[in-house]
């Protein structure tokens, strides 16, 4: 994608208001841009802002089929408000059988390979379908969500598999009060987990509430915290997996 390629686009999108990026990225890339969202407070609002100034953006989800239900039904709901249909990249089947056959349901407890393994198969390798269909993937990624995310740039260009992509995260710079304001403004669906305690929302198994003042996406994994690795809690999809 020879837009993609200019530095100097970058810098431009780097400045941009959200209303600006999706009102560009539908004129210069149509059917091309979409939002990749797992439905927590920050993807809700990009599809909230999107719909007012550019509907006609995809909207995208990974469905690793461990998802919560309360996922599920805020899915339904955003479908209905917005009168959207969510497009659902879901993991391959035969690869699926194969990876429980050999590890069991629950092969993300015994080790960080085997997390990363499940990860790849049910989250990167469907992600990464998903990209191959976009040359604009818009993001949640916020830089408060943990330490490996603070130096995350509004716009930049990515390599996957090859294949360079702009990867934009529109309100990357915004914290939870302007997001939980903007809710409160724009009365936007919201995951019924936040109530529970979740501050980042992934598979139901693997994600537990956090503790105030624990980072927030420390509900991840839980049974790693041990380890301190900065990436320790990426699933793949925003570090560059290999999606198998
Ligand atoms: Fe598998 Fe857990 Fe990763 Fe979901 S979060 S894909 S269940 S390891």
């Amino acid at each position: 994608m020879a837009v993609a390629t200019s530095e100097t686009l970058v810098e431009e999108l780097n400045e941009m208001t959200p209303e600006a990026l999706f009102t560009w990225a539908l004129e210069n890339h149509g059917d091309r841009a979409g939002i990749i969202t797992s439905f927590q407070d920050t993807g809700c609002v990009m599809i909230d802002i999107m719909s007012r100034v550019a509907p006609g953006i995809r909207v995208i989800t990974v469905d690793t089929l461990r998802l919560h239900e309360e996922t599920y039904r805020l899915m339904e709901q955003v479908e209905q408000r917005y009168g959207i249909t969510i497009e659902r990249f879901t993991p391959d089947p035969a690869r699926l059988r194969k990876m429980i056959a050999q590890h069991g349901e629950y092969l993300f407890f015994d080790s960080k390979a085997k997390q990363e393994y499940c990860c790849n198969l049910r989250k990167v390798e469907p992600n990464q379908r998903a990209l191959e269909t976009l040359d604009v993937w818009f993001t949640g990624l916020r830089r408060d969500h943990s330490a490996f995310r603070v130096d995350t740039p509004k716009a930049q260009i990515v390599d996957r598999k090859g294949r360079k992509l702009l990867k934009i995260a529109p309100l990357v710079d915004w914290d939870d009060d302007r997001i939980n304001a903007y809710i409160r403004e724009h009365d936007v669906p919201k995951s019924e987990l936040y109530d529970k305690g979740y501050t980042s929302i992934g598979c139901k198994i693997c994600t537990t509430p956090t503790l105030p003042g624990e980072d927030k996406r420390a509900g991840r994994w839980r049974w790693f915290n041990a380890l301190n690795a900065d990436d320790s809690k990426e699933c793949g999809i925003h570090s560059g997996g290999s999606g198998i």
